[in-house]
C-alpha cells in the first residue's frame, strides 16, 4: 500500500464523522457504464426532460423505451469491492453514510444501511399524480409485452416515471438536507468515482471542505474539485478502496 493510502487509511481512523460521496464511477466495475466515458449513458440516448414526460405521452414512450433497455444491465449488476468496502466502514462505525448521485441501488446491495441517493433509485417507478412507489420490474416486463406505457395502479391512470431525478426535476428535499447537514458537520468527505461536475451534488463535498472537512477524491480522470482536494488517488475506485481498508 502506498503511503498516500496508508495516509488516507489514518484519517479515516481518526475521523469523528466521516461520509464517503459516490458517482458513477464506483459502479463502472459492476458493468454498469458511468455517464461520460464512451458508450456510457450519454452517447446512447436522447435525454427525456421531465417537463417533456410530463406534458407528452410520446416522450413517455421514448423513456419507456430507454429504460426498460438500460434495466437489463442493472438488474444484473451485483456490488464489487468498492461497494463492499464502504458497507464494512459503516458497520464498523468508521462513516457515517454514503451519499450517491448512483441511481443503482448496488450500496444497499452491497449491505449499506444509510444512503442518501440525491438522484433517486431506478429499481423503483413513482407515481407523479399519487406518489405512490412499486417495484420497477414488473412494469418494465409490462411495457416489454404490451409496447404500451404502465399506469399506475393505485390511482388508475397516474403517470409512473422511475423513481430517479430526470433533466429539470428537482431533488428529493429531505434527502438532500440530510445530506447538507452531514456535510456541514463531516471532518472527512471520500469522494469516489464522481467528476465532481453535476451540481446541486458536488456542492456538497465543496461544502464540507469549506468547513474545515479534509477531501479525498479517487477517480481515475481529473474532477472538478481536484484543486480543493487534500489528497487525490488516481487510480480504479474498487482498488483504491481495498488498499486504504487494507492498511486500517
Ligand atoms: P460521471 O460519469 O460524471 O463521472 C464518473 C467518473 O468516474 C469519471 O470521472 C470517470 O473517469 C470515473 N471513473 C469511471 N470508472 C472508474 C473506475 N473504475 N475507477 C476510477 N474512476 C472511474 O458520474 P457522476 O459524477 O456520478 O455524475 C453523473 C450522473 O450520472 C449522476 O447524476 C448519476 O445520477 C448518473 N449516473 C448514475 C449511474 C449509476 O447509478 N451507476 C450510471 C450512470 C450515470
Ligand atoms: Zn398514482
Amino acid at each position: 500500500v502506498s503511503s498516500d493510502l496508508q495516509l488516507v487509511s489514518l484519517w479515516l481512523r481518526k475521523a469523528k464523522s466521516a461520509v464517503v460521496f459516490t458517482g458513477a464511477g464506483i459502479s463502472t466495475e459492476s458493468g454498469i457504464p458511468d455517464f461520460r466515458s464512451p458508450g456510457g449513458v450519454w452517447t446512447k440516448y436522447r435525454t427525456v426532460y421531465f417537463d417533456e414526460f410530463c406534458r407528452s405521452a410520446e416522450a413517455r414512450h421514448e423513456y419507456w423505451s430507454q429504460k426498460s433497455e438500460a434495466h437489463t444491465e442493472f438488474a444484473a449488476a451485483v456490488p464489487n469491492v468498492g461497494h463492499h468496502t464502504i458497507a464494512q466502514w459503516e458497520a464498523s462505525g468508521l462513516i457515517r453514510g454514503v451519499i450517491t448521485q448512483n441511481i443503482d441501488g448496488l450500496h444497499q446491495i452491497a449491505g449499506s444501511q444509510d444512503v442518501l441517493e440525491l438522484h433517486g433509485t431506478a429499481r423503483e417507478v413513482s407515481c407523479l399524480d399519487c406518489d405512490a412507489r412499486f417495484p420497477v420490474a414488473p412494469f418494465v416486463e409490462q411495457f416489454r409485452t404490451t409496447n404500451q406505457v404502465p399506469l399506475c395502479p393505485k390511482c388508475g391512470d397516474g403517470r409512473l416515471k422511475h423513481a430517479t431525478v430526470s433533466f429539470g426535476q428537482s431533488l428529493p428535499e429531505k434527502v438532500f438536507e440530510r445530506a447538507h447537514h452531514w456535510c456541514q458537520e463531516a471532518d472527512l468527505v471520500i469522494s469516489v468515482g464522481s467528476s465532481l461536475v453535476v451540481y446541486p451534488a458536488a456542492g456538497l463535498p465543496e461544502l464540507a471542505k469549506r468547513n474545515r472537512a479534509k477531501l479525498v477524491i479517487i477517480n481515475r480522470d481529473e474532477t472538478g474539485l481536484d484543486s480543493m482536494a487534500d489528497m487525490l488517488v488516481d487510480g480504479s475506485c474498487g482498488e483504491a478502496l481495498a488498499a486504504i481498508h487494507a492498511a486500517l
